[in-house]
């Protein structure tokens, strides 16, 4: 993975390379059998170049907390690598452009089992699912031999707190498939 870190970090292919401070690979071991696909990187991401220590980070360590992982146990990276904007969500050529030049050779590089996705922006650009969070969080679908579990984005627990109690469920969820995996 390491190897296309250089590349992320110096990427022009999409217009978001314009407004980012630092490109944010994602980190953690490589193989792995927990990918977690968050959807772009916020301030305190796009200041240091990692992903998930901003706010939302607190919260995923949480997370994986009830799942019995730390974040050195998972790889963790998100569906574009650059922030946007004023932290707006990722537009659709923007999505496909990283998709295609770097979240495509992440994936089998970091070989992992079970990838998290987090969010609508995870779950519609690796599965096509448009569908309610709510309808869809906890749900395990396989693609091409890895396993796929679909939860909220962190964040949303800032909005509505409640999402907290729904998430850590999923998390016991991938808790499960990791005795089993
Ligand atoms: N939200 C994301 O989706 N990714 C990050 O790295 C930080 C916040």
């Amino acid at each position: 993975m390491h190897e296309l870190d250089e590349g992320i970090r110096v990427c022009v292919k999409c217009p978001l390379h314009k407004s980012r401070t630092i490109a944010v690979p994602g980190e953690g071991p490589i193989p792995t059998d927990v990918f977690i696909l968050g959807e772009a990187p916020g301030g305190k991401e796009d200041r240091l170049g990692r992903p998930f220590v901003g706010p939302s980070g607190v919260i995923l360590a949480e997370l994986l907390e009830a799942a019995g992982l730390t974040r050195n146990d998972v790889y963790i990276t998100s569906c574009v690598k650059c922030r946007p904007p004023g932290n707006r969500t990722p537009h659709a050529r923007e999505l496909n452009t990283c998709q295609e030049n770097w979240l495509d050779r992440q994936i089998p590089l970091a070989d992992p089992k079970i990838i998290v996705l987090l969010g609508k922006v995870a779950i519609s650009q690796l599965l096509g699912e448009e569908g309610s969070l709510r309808d869809l969080h906890g749900q395990i679908v396989e693609r091409d031999g890895r396993l796929y579990l679909m939860t909220y984005h962190p964040a949303a627990a800032f909005r509505v707190p409640e999402t907290k109690d729904s998430m850590k469920q999923d998390m016991l969820a991938l808790r499960r498939l990791l005795v089993e995996a």
